[in-house]
């Protein structure tokens, strides 16, 4: 048994995932990453001494069991699940969204999220002890034209969240779930793009009206997200369970488009 603290940190090996899994190696927690870009997969292995990063499609109920099994096995306890693999889905209109994107959409941004949580919660509860993190989106708490399965994704994510505090808080297991607004980094700069294409106007102008979105007018910062993490799974954080907390310097709309 680990004399460490054990986290998994799914989409780990890249990104905001990344970010977490490093940040929380920092506060002593061995680290296992669950992740399905195999050449991200790699790169963390050949950075970090006890190649802990795994390949792994959270989508896939099996894998992620066999895995959890593995992690078990070499470390015997997990203490904290931080359900971080999403992607962000098409940018269109509820009429142009493929079912397939829908559909795969939801697979990893909700069904992974429940496919590691029932592999995980088994082991938190005959710990007496745990913590799941949920890596929402503010546009889980309101709505975001043009994101239909993503919104549904998130929404459904901040659903399970209060769902899993109930089941599991007897257990002296906390769940919560993150909200964050768009960060800063490759994936967002892909959403901006979509989204000019989609309206017809400059990326700019995209970006522009996201940053107004928010009260504080800026986005977030991957590291924003991780000190939060750290913060919930640590010392600060052991009341606290069934919130969704924003990460976004107060959303004050998703919607604010002149002319739409
Ligand atoms: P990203 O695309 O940069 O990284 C996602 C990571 O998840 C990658 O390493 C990818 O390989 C992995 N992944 C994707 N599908 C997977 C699967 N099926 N199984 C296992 N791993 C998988 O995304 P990011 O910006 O780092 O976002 C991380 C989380 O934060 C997501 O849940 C996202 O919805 C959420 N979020 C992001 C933003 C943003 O602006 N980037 C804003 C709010 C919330």
């Amino acid at each position: 048994m680990s004399d460490q603290p054990v986290a998994i940190v799914t989409g780990g090996a890249s990104g905001i995932g990344l970010g977490i899994a490093t940040a929380l190696m920092g506060e002593d927690y061995d680290v296992f990453v669950l992740d399905n870009d195999l050449h991200h997969v790699d790169d963390y292995n050949a950075s970090h001494p006890l190649s802990r990063a795994r390949f792994c499609d959270v989508s896939d109920a099996l894998a992620v069991a066999t895995e959890i099994d593995g992690v078990l096995h070499v470390v015997g306890r997990i203490d904290l699940l931080v359900n971080n693999a999403g992607i962000s889905g098409p940018t269109a209109p509820v009429e142009a969204v493929d079912p397939s994107e829908w559909q795969k959409t939801l697979d990893v941004g909700l069904t992974g999220a429940f496919n590691v949580t029932r592999s995980v919660a088994p082991i938190m509860k005959a710990q007496s002890s745990g913590a799941i993190i949920n890596i929402a989106s503010n546009a889980g708490l309101m709505g975001c034209p043009n994101r239909s399965p993503y919104v549904a994704a998130k929404w459904g994510l901040i659903g399970l969240t209060k769902t899993w505090a109930m089941e599991l808080g007897s257990f002296n297991i906390r769940v919560n779930a993150l909200c964050p607004a768009s960060v800063r980094g490759s994936r967002i700069d892909g959403v901006i793009e979509r989204d000019a294409l989609a309206r017809g106007i400059t990326p700019e102008a995209v970006r522009e009206v996201y940053q107004r979105q928010s009260s504080l007018r800026t986005f977030t910062r991957a590291e924003d997200i991780s000190a939060m993490v750290c913060y919930l799974a640590g010392p600060g954080g052991q009341r606290i369970s069934g919130q969704s907390i924003g990460i976004d310097g107060h959303t004050e709309t998703l919607t604010n488009w002149l002319g739409s």
